[in-house]
């Protein structure tokens, strides 16, 4: 049986593996990346590329239980649960329900905001000085309502932000028809993030993969990772469908799939698959300029010059792999409510992804306390790609024992016993 070894074994080849591949490279560490399929194949290829320190404040805040419940009546709600008897999902919505309160809304938009507004900055420069082609833009986002009374509740959004210094402008109808042509007369108003950008995020993972292999890693596709050999609560080898690995540190980074496989070593991460849909088409003539959230319908929008894509919605269906027509109806309609050319000429792709979500909303970034060579870098939930790099960074750095940049503490997989 064919068996490799090299310094870090890095499983999962999304934009969270790649992030860790280069900042572990560029501290020299021989790095080895494995993937099931092809690089930026999960999550990482189809979503809606925005990199906002603007979403610093988690989903869990009080009246959230109540808001949800409504909506998982209605089949084509942006927020869907599947009912089903699983005692893993009643139980990451109880952990999620108890932290809908301010105390914990604001520690986590607290934590949120530090690694998201290190990652934006990280990211902006990498691809200046790498020269990444992937559509990056530093044009903000905006978040437009077409109802007043959801526009005059959102004074929570503009607080949790200043509480933490992320830019954030409020803006009248008339001023955002002027900045957006787009917008149709039903918007009544909105709010402007500077301090945001975008990037089409599957040129962004190749250009990644492209860097990472160009500081000398190697990425190993159609490469499933099935088992681990244990040893003295250390990883002692990686069980693949080309063969057994070996290395003096293993990073975990399989996104929504790192739950199912941690099993296999006794972790049980409380993550669930969060699943959410796109639609890209060629670029409509009137597209924006700035990315955008159509609020009351939770569809983002993006435009590069190359594409167009329509995106969100959040289902919790364990792995069901099925391409629901409802939810990309759903994008459809409320991108009709606000835009007078919401859809392209031609749609390129319908597709869907798995979102790693954890309870708290923060992602786990750190050693395991149960195998001594393993580090997780999961959990990114609805923020991967914006809070890609700062994550990297700070897997690297506890890897390499050197001192990190951002406090590690609100990331701690041993928040779970992990
Ligand atoms: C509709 C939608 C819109 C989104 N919009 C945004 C956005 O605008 N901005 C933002 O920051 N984030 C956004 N996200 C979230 C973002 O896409 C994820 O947080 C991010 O891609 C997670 O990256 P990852 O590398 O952890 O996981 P993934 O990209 O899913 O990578 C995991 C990798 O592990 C591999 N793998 C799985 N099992 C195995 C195995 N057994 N062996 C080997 N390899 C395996 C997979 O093939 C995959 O390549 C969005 C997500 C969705 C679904």
């Amino acid at each position: 049986m064919r068996e490799t070894k090299t310094d870090v074994l890095i499983l999962g080849a999304g934009v969270i593996g790649l992030s860790c591949a280069w900042y572990l490279l560029q501290r020299g560490r021989r790095v080895t990346v494995l993937d099931r399929g092809r690089v930026g194949g999960g999550a990482s290829h189809g979503n809606c590329g925005t990199l906002t320190p603007s979403h610093a404040a988690p989903l869990a805040m009080p009246g959230m239980v109540t808001k949800a419940l409504r909506m998982m009546w209605r089949k084509d709600a942006p927020f869907h649960i599947a009912p089903r008897a699983d005692f893993e999902l009643f139980s990451w919505m109880l952990r999620f329900a108890g932290r809908c309160n301010w105390r914990d809304f604001n520690a986590v938009n607290r934590a949120k905001a530090q690694i998201l507004t290190r990652s934006r900055g990280l990211i902006g420069d990498l691809v200046a000085t790498q020269g990444m082609n992937c559509g990056f833009a530093e044009n903000g986002t905006l978040y437009v309502f077409r109802t007043q009374r959801e526009l005059d509740a959102f004074g929570w959004h503009l607080d949790s932000l200043r509480a933490v210094g992320i830019a954030v402008e409020e803006r009248s109808a008339a001023a955002l028809q002027a900045l957006e042509p787009c917008l149709s007369d039903s918007v009544v108003g909105g709010v402007f993030h500077s301090g945001d950008a975008q990037l089409r995020p599957d040129r962004y993972v190749m250009e990644l993969a492209r860097l990472v292999r160009g500081a000398g890693a190697e990425i190993i596709e159609d490469c499933a990772v099935d088992d681990f050999l244990l040893s003295a609560s250390r990883v002692a080898a990686v069980q693949t469908a080309q063969g057994r690995y070996r290395a003096e540190e293993v990073v975990l980074a399989l996104g929504a799939w790192s739950a199912p496989l941690a099993r296999r070593l006794g972790l049980r991460i409380p993550l669930q698959p969060g699943k959410g849909y796109s639609i890209t088409y060629e670029r409509p003539a009137l597209a924006p300029r700035i990315p955008l959230v159509l609020k009351e319908d939770s569809v983002c929008v993006t435009a590069w010059d190359d594409g167009y894509r329509l995106g969100s919605t959040m289902e919790f269906a364990g792995y069901d792999s099925s391409l629901n027509r409802l939810r990309l109806d759903a994008l459809r309609r409320g991108a009709a409510r606000y835009l007078r050319e919401p859809e392209g000429p031609r749609v390129c792709e319908e597709w869907f992804g798995w979102r790693p979500m954890t309870w708290d909303d923060l992602p786990l970034l750190g050693r395991s306390g149960r195998c001594a060579n393993l580090t997780l870098a999961t959990g990114h939930g609805m923020l991967g790609v914006s809070m890609s790099l700062a994550s990297g960074e700070l897997v690297a750095e506890i890897i390499t024992g050197a001192t990190p940049v951002l406090d590690p503490r609100p990331y701690d997989p041993m928040r779970f016993h992990l």
